[in-house]
């Protein structure tokens, strides 16, 4: 997903107005990224039509260059269909409160219990988890180990006692956590393969003789297409206050999360990212928006790029080169906008997904800058704003003044004209760059 996107804006960042060509061609590739991180059709259509009505309307941020507009137009978008702010779990006002974990088998709800369970603890909170699953065999087991580990009691039934019926199971525990005082009850359901009506009546039952303060759906991210149907058909046989999305440590890009929570209207309250029971977190609907779009800290990066190496500035000195009057003071001055971006591979860091640049970046020494410096600087006015002058007693001058030796300055002025001589092609092509790099 992201490298297509990514790519797109950065043939967008490179031009000046924004057309309609250009908005249709990005919303273009934004459908097509968000189809293969698996997000459901419809709600593509959906996010893609109002993405392009906006990058086309009005709205106009001074401070942004249409790239960027484009890229924040998407972002604020994807953070508003998976809910804009984070949600928080409720409480109950008299405990205990109630919570119940649905989803298919293998969803990761028992996995799950155990992650609350100890996030709950680390709040101060006296969780007590209950094996309403007494479908499968190992099940109650299982929870008995997840519960040790996350260091919580386990509400089960009576070993030997046949199948069991779980509602009376989930209603008998959440009396027992009344008497014993424990503030959150978190009930373990059974899951089928498949979506089956049993399996979806007997979820209902147990929400019905509980009444839990939040049903979580829990499903594994990387479900991809299915996501939208299973979601779909548990809101309809069980319903749910939010949603846990499972498995996010894999490959899966997200879509699944955009998916549900816009066919659904409920939030996504939590993430799991592995099978440990630390690995879990609140759902930040920001940082998904970014994990989708795999934009890392790219609007960081474009602001800090822009401050450092502002687009007239960039404007006026292609002109220079398609004229051939760039001169090795506005090549110091290039370097030194280089200079101000700070640890320019630092910020690269920031992009995922840039490996070819980061490449480009570990040639560039920022102790060259210093060096060019130093040798610039020691030169006479004139010399600088016309390197022909620069013969060989010149030379050493520069050399002896600079502390730099006469291989030195012949190397830079070598650059320079290697820089100029690029520079004036790529400038003939309307695109301002960066001597000695690559379009950043
Ligand atoms: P349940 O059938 O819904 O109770 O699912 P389980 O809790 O038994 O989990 C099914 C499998 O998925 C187990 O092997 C878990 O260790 C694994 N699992 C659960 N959550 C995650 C997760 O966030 N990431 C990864 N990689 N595995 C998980
Ligand atoms: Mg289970």
């Amino acid at each position: 997903l992201s490298d297509r996107l990514t790519e797109t804006f950065k043939n967008l960042r490179t031009k000046g107005k924004l057309s309609a060509s250009d908005v249709d061609g990005t919303v273009r590739e934004i459908r097509r990224a968000l189809l293969d991180a698996d997000v459901s059709l419809d709600v593509v259509k959906q996010f893609t039509a109002t993405v392009r009505e906006r990058a086309l309307s009005d709205e106009v941020n001074q401070a942004l260059n249409p790239a960027q507009q484009v890229v924040q137009i998407v972002n604020e978008e994807l953070i508003g269909i998976l809910g804009g702010q984070q949600r928080r779990l409720e409480f109950a006002k008299n405990p205990p409160t109630v919570i119940m974990l649905a989803g298919l088998q293998g969803a990761g709800k028992t996995t799950l219990a155990g992650k609350l369970a100890k996030w709950l603890k680390k709040d101060g909170h006296t969780p007590m988890l209950v094996a309403a699953d007494l479908q499968r065999p190992n099940a109650v087991t299982q929870l008995q180990v997840v519960g040790e580990q996350a260091g919580v009691p386990v509400f089960a039934p009576e070993p030997g006692n046949g199948v069991g019926n779980p509602v009376k199971v989930a209603k008998d525990a959440v009396k027992q956590a009344e008497r014993q005082q424990y503030d959150v009850v978190v009930i373990d359901t059974a899951g089928r393969l498949g979506i089956d009506a049993e399996l979806m009546k007997q979820a209902s039952d147990i929400r019905k003789a509980t009444n839990p303060d939040e049903v979580l759906f829990v499903i594994d991210a990387m479900i991809g297409q299915d996501a939208v149907n299973t979601a779909k058909a548990f809101q309809e046989g069980v319903d749910f206050t939010g949603v846990v999305l499972t498995k996010l440590d894999g490959d899966a890009r997200g879509g699944a999360a955009l998916s549900i929570a816009s066919v659904t209207g409920r939030p996504i309250i939590f993430a799991s990212t592995g099978e440990g029971l630390d690995d879990f977190e609140p759902f930040h609907p920001d940082r998904m928006a970014s994990r989708i779009l795999d934009l890392g800290d790219v609007l960081t990066l474009i602001e800090q790029a822009q401050q450092a190496f502002d687009e007239d500035e960039a404007r006026k000195v292609a002109e220079k080169f398609a004229t051939d009057s760039f001169t090795l003071d506005d090549f110091l001055k290039q370097m030194q906008q280089l200079k101000n971006m700070g640890s320019i591979k630092k910020m690269i860091g920031m992009l995922p997904g840039a490996g070819q640049m980061r490449q480009q970046l570990d040639q560039f020494d920022e102790g060259e800058v210093v060096r060019t410096e130093a040798i610039i600087q020691s030169m006479t006015p004139g010399e600088r704003q016309n390197h022909k002058l620069l013969n060989g007693s010149r030379r050493l001058r520069i050399a002896k003044g600079s502390g730099m030796t006469v291989t030195d300055v012949n190397q830079l002025i070598q650059r320079f004209e290697q820089a100029s001589k690029m520079m004036k092609t790529v400038a003939k092509g309307g695109v301002p760059n960066v001597p000695g790099m690559g379009p950043i």
